[in-house]
């Protein structure tokens, strides 16, 4: 019988409608269960842990997600797979910060959640649930998991979560990889795409991060942009990194003191990071006029990497090399764990 840690984080998909009042709230672990009795009957062996209290995922930052480390790496042995349940709106975060921390994981952790409560007729909770339950438990012919890593499952299909967006607060198609394919498809069957998902040397042992630095920012490039609002985010005391948002490839405007500013910056010891606004496709620094500017000032680029991810990896990097900036600067441009397609 396989064995899976369901570890409850909160989010919609955790709610129930409160008899009295008729708001949703998070359902304690009892009623939840109630919600589901299918879930205990099967043939995978389910334990349930809640964070407590059980958090809107906007709440959901650096500490809960070492938390959710902390639980899977304490009962790695005891499980074949992880379920995270966790709110839509900042999972494509916490997913791509677990595939950081969570170093040569061989088992799946698949976070999923639901855009309607489990607790109204409609909700698409319990479909994503039990299939990411039945995806966390999935073993191949020679019985090892077939998912060894951080995946997010949502309406259909499999992800890997540091390639996930969330881009609908509408559809239960919530999330999307615009620049890696689907690892898997549930319909009747569910397929794996076995040549899309991560298989690390599996002589190499878990390694867990949770050192965080949060001193990072996001500079969004629009027509119009101001001096000094570029100006004084690059002054923020303690600032370590920037997330530059280009248009199209990787591109900004011309100005000179726009230059100015990023050369001074990075000169100052701040990694900025190109990172284009756009979902599909990959900074290219060089093939327009306009961005080459920010290659002789220093810019480095953050290629098909989602926002999501790269902010996530340069905290966690941040955080694990406090002092080699040269060091974190080169693995922001180099592929840890399926982030990236560099080149
Ligand atoms: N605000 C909720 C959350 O992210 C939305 C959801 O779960 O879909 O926790």
């Amino acid at each position: 019988m396989s064995k899976v840690l369901l570890i409850s984080t909160g989010g919609t998909i955790t709610m129930v409608r409160d008899k009295k009042s008729g708001a949703l709230k998070p359902a304690d672990m009892k009623t939840f269960k109630a919600y589901i009795p299918e879930l205990f009957s099967g043939d995978i062996k389910i334990d349930i842990q809640a964070f407590d209290p059980l958090l809107d995922s906007s709440d959901v930052g650096p500490r809960s997600w070492a938390m959710m480390a902390q639980m899977v790496y304490d009962h790695y042995n005891d499980y074949d797979g992880f379920v995270i349940l966790h709110g839509t709106d900042t999972m494509a975060y916490s997913g791509s910060a677990l595939s950081f921390m969570l170093e040569n994981i061989h088992k799946p952790v698949v976070l999923t959640g639901a855009q309607l409560p489990i607790g109204v007729l409609r909700s698409d909770a319990r479909e994503n649930m039990m299939t990411a339950i039945e995806m966390a438990a999935a073993k191949d012919e020679d019985g090892q998991p077939i998912v060894q890593e951080v995946a997010i499952y949502f309406e259909d299909r499999l992800f890997r979560a540091n390639r996930t967006t969330k881009r609908n607060a509408e559809h239960f198609s919530a999330f999307n990889s615009y620049n890696y394919p689907a690892l898997a498809k549930a319909g009747v069957h569910i397929t794996y795409q076995r040549h899309l998902l991560l298989y690390t040397d599996p002589e190499l042992p878990l390694l867990m991060h949770t050192e965080y630095d949060t001193n990072v920012a996001v500079i969004k490039m629009y027509p119009g942009i101001q001096r000094a609002y570029v100006h004084s985010i690059l002054r923020i005391k303690d600032l370590k990194a920037v997330v530059l948002e280009t248009f199209g490839a990787g591109n900004a405007p011309s100005n000179k003191w726009l230059f100015n500013e990023l050369k001074a910056a990075i000169e100052r010891g701040i990694i900025i990071v190109n990172k284009t606004q756009c979902n599909t496709g990959s900074v290219e620094m060089g093939r327009y006029a306009v961005s080459l500017g920010l290659m002789k000032a220093g810019v480095i680029s953050g290629f098909d990497i989602t926002t999501e991810a790269l902010l996530t990896k340069m905290m966690y990097l941040l955080g694990e090399f406090p002092d080699d900036i040269e060091h974190v600067k080169q693995l922001l441009q180099t592929n840890l764990c399926g982030e990236v397609t560099i080149g």
